[in-house]
């Protein structure tokens, strides 16, 4: 694939980008430049730019805005001890993308172009990447229908983009624990249905059960299956683990989205020679390990808030608190060591942009 590059003219003044880099705010604030790659059923993939961002001009009748065949990633870009930038097994997250694309009869790409197409983008922008404590480059590459029609159908025509945002630490207030709000209306995936992919209307449908959290001031909520509505699932946009009486159990594939960083999670903990378990683990079962003091933590993990461990629960009927104890913390320290490229990568998870 052949990339054209252009400048910005009018590139963030320096003062402001480092204001920018100095308290992140994730998702607000964006880099100067994006990469655009299109798709169409004749050409295959063609015309990859490296460009500067700007708005784009889409007509009233894209199939996008209809049936909503949008696909994304997120993925975070480290600055190394050495000066360098790092990747967190880019291929993964390619490898998923390609996945998602297939569940929603979008185009696949190759993933040698997809990491090229955010490489080039970081080269670009590489002073966008700030060095602070927590701190990274979240970068969000995605995809979405562009043909002009509204009949139902798999479109014929495609715009992949990558786009960048300085991110500091995730949750409001650092590493506190956070609560979670059990869902026991709303589902986020069936069998059959798009849970393990990740398309922006799986977030569209869950919304509302994220409001119904706030509402109950609970920092994310918590699926149960939609089967028997007994099942943990994941959270809105992150998995979830367990320790229960020493060993580590999170939920099952299959209905929810294949984590990168549960991989991570379980890998790490299996090289501490710990026992993990990836199994259905329900509800009222939570309940009574927390009751009876088999569970000792719980935790969220995902790209953007890497490990945030749960300290309460809360439902319809009541509420419960997790103690908390040492395997959160480790865990989390040694997968953010290695991102940042201070704990040894004995699982070569680490890419180094050229
Ligand atoms: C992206 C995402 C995750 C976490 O995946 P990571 O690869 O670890 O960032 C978990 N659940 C949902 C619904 C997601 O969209």
């Amino acid at each position: 694939m052949q990339f054209s590059t252009t400048s910005t003219t009018q590139p963030t003044p320096a003062e402001q980008r480092e204001e920018a880099l100095h308290t992140p705010k994730i998702g607000k604030v964006f880099t100067d430049h994006m990469v655009t790659i299109q798709w169409t059923s004749e050409d295959g993939w063609h015309d990859a730019r490296v460009r500067p961002r700007e708005p784009f001009s889409l007509d009233p009748a894209s199939a996008v805005l209809h049936y909503a065949q949008e696909i994304f990633e997120g993925m975070k870009a480290y600055a190394q001890p050495d000066g360098t930038v790092a990747l967190f097994r880019p291929a993964d997250n390619a490898h998923r993308f390609n996945a998602s694309a297939t569940r929603m009869t979008m185009p696949t790409i190759p993933e040698a172009v997809f990491v090229e197409a955010i490489e080039r983008l970081l080269r670009v922008d590489s002073a966008w990447v700030p060095k602070g404590e927590g701190t990274s480059l979240y970068l969000r590459p995605f995809m979405f229908a562009t043909e002009l029609f509204l009949g139902v159908r798999p479109a014929n025509r495609f715009t992949f983009c990558v786009i960048a945002s300085p991110a500091g630490a995730y949750f409001k207030g650092g590493a506190k624990p956070i609560t979670v709000w059990v869902s026991e209306h709303y589902t986020r995936a069936a069998k059959g249905g798009t849970g393990a992919a990740k398309c922006g209307g799986n977030y569209a449908a869950g919304l509302i059960a994220q409001a119904e959290a706030t509402r109950h001031d609970c920092d994310q909520v918590a699926f149960l299956d939609a089967a028997e509505g007994r099942w943990l699932e994941e959270l809105g946009g992150m998995n979830v683990f367990f320790v229960v009486s020493g060993v580590l159990v999170t939920p099952s594939l299959g209905t929810i989205l294949p984590g990168i960083t549960r991989d991570s999670i379980i890998s790490i903990a299996k090289k501490r020679g710990l026992h993990v378990e990836e199994r259905p683990y329900s509800f009222d079962q939570w309940r009574e390990d927390a009751a009876t003091g088999r569970l000792t933590e719980a935790f969220a993990c995902g790209t953007a808030a890497v490990i945030a461990s749960i300290g309460k629960v809360r439902f319809k009927d009541g509420e419960f608190p997790i103690p908390g104890g040492p395997l959160t913390d480790a865990l989390r320290d040694e997968l953010v060591g290695i991102q940042r490229g201070v704990v040894a990568d004995d699982f070569n998870w680490t890419w180094r942009v050229k």
